[in-house]
């Protein structure tokens, strides 16, 4: 089976499975090739990692994010967690021609992301290697927000960051169990499954 084939069938298995119903992001998970990314078992649903102690979240979990984001043409968007640079592509081929800023605290990661994506010729994503706990408010503000590590609680500066009507969506919680939150711009949060990401690091991260 071909990459093409292996990336069909995953497709197929989250929307038989009621998990991804929306049609552009099931475009974006079938364009962006996930084995670049991630070399280990890149086509299972689960989390992968991708050295660095970190991991790339599972593919259900990267098409309900950006379902909830509802991400549309044109938007900026600002991602915190590059790591391999896998969702910040399909946010990107969301957002096109709209810009996407990904953040990654770990020079290493943030490196091999940019190459990857430089690679594929996906030119509308911005690696910086920053700590994105604050956001980067010199380029806010954004449409959308996407945290893809836990954090102790919702930083300020992000929800700071939208723009009038945008959407952040951040895990936050103890460091081994989060809840994904979908916060507006007046700080009001709706809760909307149970998650473990990685924890968040830097300055409204945890410590260490
Ligand atoms: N979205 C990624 C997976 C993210 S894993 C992908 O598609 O592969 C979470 C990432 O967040 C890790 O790479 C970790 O180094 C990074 N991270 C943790 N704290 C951070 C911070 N304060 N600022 C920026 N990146 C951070």
């Amino acid at each position: 089976m071909d990459a093409r084939e292996a990336r069909t069938r995953l497709v197929e298995s989250l929307t038989a499975s009621g998990v991804l119903h929306d049609a552009r992001v099931r475009e974006a998970l079938l364009t962006i090739p996930r084995e670049v990314f991630s070399e280990v078992d890149p086509f299972s649903d689960a989390p992968q990692p991708i050295g660095s102690g970190q991991t790339i979240s599972a593919p259900h979990m990267v098409a309900m994010m950006a379902q909830w984001l509802d991400i549309r043409p044109g938007h900026r968007v600002l991602e915190v967690g590059s790591g391999s640079g896998y969702h910040a592509a399909v946010l990107a081929r969301l957002a096109a021609p709209g810009r996407v800023v990904s953040l990654e605290i770990i020079p290493e990661l943030a490196t091999r992301a940019r190459r990857t994506l430089a690679d594929l010729a996906i030119d509308n994503v911005q690696v910086v290697e920053a700590d994105g706990s604050a956001g980067l408010a010199a380029r806010a503000p954004y449409d959308r927000i996407s945290v893809a590590a836990g954090a102790p609680a919702v930083p300020q500066p992000l929800v700071d960051q939208l723009a009038p009507g945008g959407r952040l969506l951040i895990p936050v919680g103890p460091m081994d169990q989060q809840t994904l939150l979908l916060v507006e711009p007046s700080g009001a949060s709706t809760p909307l499954i149970g998650v473990r990401f990685v924890p968040l690091r830097g300055a409204y991260g945890w410590p260490g």
